[in-house]
C-alpha cells in the first residue's frame, strides 16, 4: 500500500535530515516545499519570483501556491511507492487539501512530530550551514571534524540560509507556534501522530523513527489479518 510520511516540527528540528534518511532507506520520494521554493528562487522562475519576499521575511508562502506545487509533485512517478513530506502541511488549509488527496488515493499516512525546545532551535539555526547544490544541512554544533566549509557530498562551498538570521528565525518560530503547531492536535485526533524527541543526535532521532515504523508495520499487518478473517 502506498504510504505518506509527514515530518512535522519547527524550523531547525532536523526535518530535512530525517526526511532525507527516510527517503534513502525506504526508497520513497523526498518532497520538501522549502527546497522546491529555494530552487525556484535560484532559477528565477515565476514561482521563485512570487515566493521570494515571503521566504526572505520568514513568512509562509500563500496556501494556494504551495498546495499547487505539492499536488503536482505528488503526481510524479517517483512518488509511486510512497513519499516523505518535509515542511508541508504548515496550516489547516494545507492539511485539508493534502488529506483530500491522501483519502482519495487511499494512501496510508503517518505523522512524525519532532519535538524540541525553542532555545535549542535558536542555537542550532544560528550555526546551520547548507549546501546550495544538494540542500544538505551541516551544523557547527555537530561538526566533529566533518565541516570544513564544503559539502561532504558535492564539495561545494556551504552557505548560511538568509532566513536563518536571528530576526528571521524569531519570526519563523512565532509563525510555527501560531499556525503549524496546532496541526499536532489535528493529527492526534486522527490517531496518526507519533511524537519523537528531537533534542538528540540525528542518528538517534532516526533510530527512534525507524522503531515507530517497525511497530506501525506490525500493527497494520495484524489489522489487515484481522480484516481478512
Ligand atoms: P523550510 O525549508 O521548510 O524551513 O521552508 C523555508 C521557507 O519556505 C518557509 O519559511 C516559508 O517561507 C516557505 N515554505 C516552505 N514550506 C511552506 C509551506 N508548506 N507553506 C508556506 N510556506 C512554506
Amino acid at each position: 500500500m502506498k504510504t505518506a510520511i509527514i515530518i512535522l516540527g519547527p524550523p531547525g528540528a532536523g526535518k530535512g535530515t530525517q526526511a532525507r534518511l527516510l527517503s534513502e532507506t525506504l526508497n520513497f520520494a523526498h518532497v520538501s516545499t522549502g527546497d522546491i521554493l529555494r530552487t525556484a528562487i535560484k532559477n528565477g522562475t515565476e514561482l521563485g519570483w512570487r515566493a521570494k519576499t515571503f521566504l526572505e521575511a520568514g513568512l509562509l508562502v500563500p496556501d494556494e501556491l504551495v498546495d499547487a506545487i505539492v499536488c503536482e509533485r505528488l503526481r510524479q512517478k517517483d512518488c509511486g511507492k510512497g513519499f516523505i513530506l518535509d515542511g508541508y502541511p504548515r496550516t489547516f488549509a494545507q492539511a485539508d487539501t493534502l488529506h483530500e488527496v491522501l483519502d482519495q488515493d487511499d494512501i496510508l499516512t503517518l505523522v512524525i512530530g519532532i519535538r524540541i525546545p525553542d532555545e535549542v532551535l535558536i542555537a542550532r539555526l544560528g550555526s546551520r550551514w547548507i549546501c546550495p547544490n544538494c540542500n544538505r544541512t551541516f551544523s557547527k554544533l555537530l561538526s566533529s571534524g566533518k565541516l570544513k566549509g564544503l559539502c561532504d557530498k558535492c564539495s561545494v562551498e556551504l552557505i548560511h540560509r538568509a532566513d536563518d538570521a536571528v530576526e528571521v528565525i524569531t519570526e519563523r518560530l512565532k509563525i510555527y507556534h501560531e499556525q503549524t503547531e496546532s496541526l499536532v492536535r489535528y493529527y492526534q485526533e486522527r490517531g496518526i501522530y507519533v511524537p519523537i524527541n528531537g533534542d538528540q543526535l540525528p542518528a538517534k532521532i532516526f533510530y527512534a523513527i525507524r522503531g515507530v515504523l517497525e511497530e506501525r508495520k506490525e500493527r497494520m499487518a495484524s489489522a489487515l489479518a484481522e480484516k481478512a478473517k
